[in-house]
């Protein structure tokens, strides 16, 4: 069974087409591919470079979900194509907007990930050292992170399924701070109490950071609360689906995992063995 969940199209920050990512998922040998575009942020939250008055995937929202559910259709029996997005967590002041996407349209799953701190989006390059500067120590960074996730987790954790890239935050850091799983275990801990999805995201291969998200300490940790897990690439081009899936799988062996989560139509979930 192969299966990606966390792949980005061209509706917002993607380079290939929805149906060049179904292509190129068949010619992998996928049986089930989700799609989680990123929703529009919030007009208040913005990265260096984004353009004046520019609300990332706005424009094309409304089509996108359109396009999934016809692709859902075009493609059923040759691969199962289910319609998922990415929502931005900013605060808990913010979340009636989490309720309200939502419940307008038939997901079948939701990812939940923390990609700014306050104003600051520190997963862009450009905006990494300018915001840094702002926090005493780079473990200050990680805890208001983290308390992010929590925050997540403790106020949402109906409103979507998978926690994307747990530990993103280390994106750009060459010094991870000696204690940086331990300042993670808290926000383990809250996602244990929920029915929630850890991703082992691939992705962080190609950055900084050069390992997958999350760490294989976390992973560890995750574990040995029972936390679920399943397998992502957070691609945003066709070469990069299901890429490393291999990898993933070994390590979260290495850290006692035998199986992982596939979601389906529906919301529907199966654990299959690996
Ligand atoms: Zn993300
Ligand atoms: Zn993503």
């Amino acid at each position: 069974m192969m299966f990606d969940f966390h792949t980005h199209a061209n509706y917002a920050d993607g380079k290939n087409s929805a149906t060049e990512m179904i292509e190129a998922a068949i010619a992998k040998g996928l049986n089930v591919y989700g799609f989680a575009e990123h929703h529009p942020r919030h007009p208040d939250f913005r990265y260096r470079d984004d353009l004046p008055g520019e609300v990332r995937g706005l424009a094309t929202w409304p089509d996108y979900i359109a396009e999934i559910d016809s692709l859902k259709k075009k493609y059923e029996g040759r691969i199962e194509i289910l319609k998922g997005s990415e929502f931005d967590w900013l605060s808990l002041d913010y979340i009636d907007e989490w309720k309200k996407w939502r419940a307008e349209t038939d997901w079948d799953y939701v990812i939940g990930s923390v990609h700014f701190l306050g104003k600051w989006g520190f997963d862009y390059l450009g905006d990494w050292e300018v915001g840094r500067q702002n926090f005493q120590s780079i473990e200050e960074i990680y805890a208001v992170y983290y308390r992010s996730i929590t925050e997540m987790v403790e106020s949402a954790s109906d409103l979507f399924e998978i926690v994307g890239h747990f530990d993103l935050i280390k994106k750009f850091v060459k010094d991870v701070p000696p204690n940086a799983t331990e300042l993670a275990l808290s926000a383990l801990d809250v996602i244990a109490q929920t029915d929630l999805v850890m991703e082992i995201n691939s992705a962080g291969w190609q950055k900084d950071c050069a390992e997958q998200y999350p760490s294989v300490d976390i992973l560890r940790a995750a574990h040995e609360r029972k936390i679920p897990i399943t397998l992502n690439s957070d691609s945003h081009s066709t070469d990069r689906i299901a890429e490393n899936f291999e990898t993933s799988k070994e390590l979260a062996k290495s850290v006692g995992y035998d199986e992982v989560v596939v979601f389906h139509q529906g919301g529907k979930r199966e654990l299959i063995k690996i």
